[in-house]
């Protein structure tokens, strides 16, 4: 009973780093939006309403599309076997590429403690194609979904994307509240 309670209490103290970690870059990402948008608002794509067509990673005028995955730490089950990174079907749940579902390796999954492992996105290799975010809300809590970063975004007065987004998810927002974040991370925003 202690030693599960330990359990319990170091999980905590994980998922607690990575909300810091994870308010500190995107909190990073909102002061450089803030300080040199010309404009008052910026495309963003609300999580809620995206239903993975995949065209956020075709669309976009950049080569390497401005939207990537992020992660809402204090959301995620730190499952042992996560919708948004095995493949449907992997019969070993292991870090095999054969047995992952991104196309590009950009998911890194380390071992926390029996049986927890913590995901992390490497976002120079994402290309916003969102199938994590599939799986994650079909199998898992629905703790990664896809964003604009505003260090990537041309703020295209309008946005190749937006023009092409089935579900109405694109919209513009004020430029000093740039995200539309999940989990505790989002509340009152
Ligand atoms: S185009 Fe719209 S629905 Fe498709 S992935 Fe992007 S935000 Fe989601
Ligand atoms: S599956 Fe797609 S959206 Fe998810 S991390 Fe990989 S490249 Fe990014
Ligand atoms: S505004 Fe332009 S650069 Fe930004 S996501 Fe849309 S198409 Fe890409």
């Amino acid at each position: 009973m202690n030693n599960e309670k330990e359990k319990l209490g170091r999980r905590e103290f994980i998922k607690d780093a990575l909300r810091t970690m994870t308010a500190a870059v995107i909190g990073g990402m909102g002061g450089f939006i803030g300080g040199r948008a010309a404009k008052n608002t910026v495309w963003q794509l609300d999580p809620n309403k995206c239903v993975q067509c995949e065209r956020c990673s075709t669309h976009c005028v950049l080569t390497e599309s401005a939207v990537k995955c992020v992660h809402a730490y204090d959301v995620c089950g730190y499952c042992q076997l996560c919708g948004g990174y095995h493949r449907p079907g992997a019969k070993i749940q292991d870090t095999a590429a054969e047995n992952q579902l991104c196309p590009t390796g950009a998911i890194q999954r380390t071992y926390v403690e029996n049986p927890y492992y913590e995901y992390t996105i490497t976002e120079a290799l994402c290309n916003g194609c969102g199938k994590c975010v599939k799986g994650c809300g079909a199998f898992g809590n629905g703790s990664l979904y896809l964003q604009v970063r505003h260090d990537r975004c041309l703020n295209c007065n309008e946005c190749a994307i937006a023009t092409v987004c089935p579900s109405g998810a694109y919209q513009r927002v004020p430029s000093d509240r740039p995200y539309i974040l999940k989990g505790q991370q989002g509340q009152g925003s």
